[in-house]
């Protein structure tokens, strides 16, 4: 009975995570002068990588509220995922 109410809290609270997340942009895209999505280490542009078995499990745990993709560095050896901050975005 009681157990019902703590699952929904907690996927409310998860759900509120995710939200925070987004809202700090955690994990999205960094921009520099030379490029819109570069290194967190070294700056340099970096390169679109096929995701993982795990990123897509990740994806789907998140309810697909982070589109994003895998991503490495040439330079420095960095890889991980970033996504697009910027959907909210209207094209004028
Ligand atoms: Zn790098």
């Amino acid at each position: 009975m009681d157990n019902f109410l703590l699952v929904f809290i907690l996927v409310l609270l998860y759900v509120l995570l995710l939200f925070i997340i987004r809202k700090l942009g955690l994990g999205s895209k960094k921009s520099c002068v030379n490029c819109n999505n570069c290194c967190p280490d070294c700056n340099l542009p970096l390169n679109r990588i096929k995701r993982l078995y795990k990123d897509q499990i990740l994806h789907r745990i998140t309810f697909g509220v982070f589109d994003f993709k895998r991503y490495t560095c040439n330079e420095c050896g960095w890889e991980g995922l970033r996504w697009e901050r910027k959907y909210t975005q209207k094209n004028n």
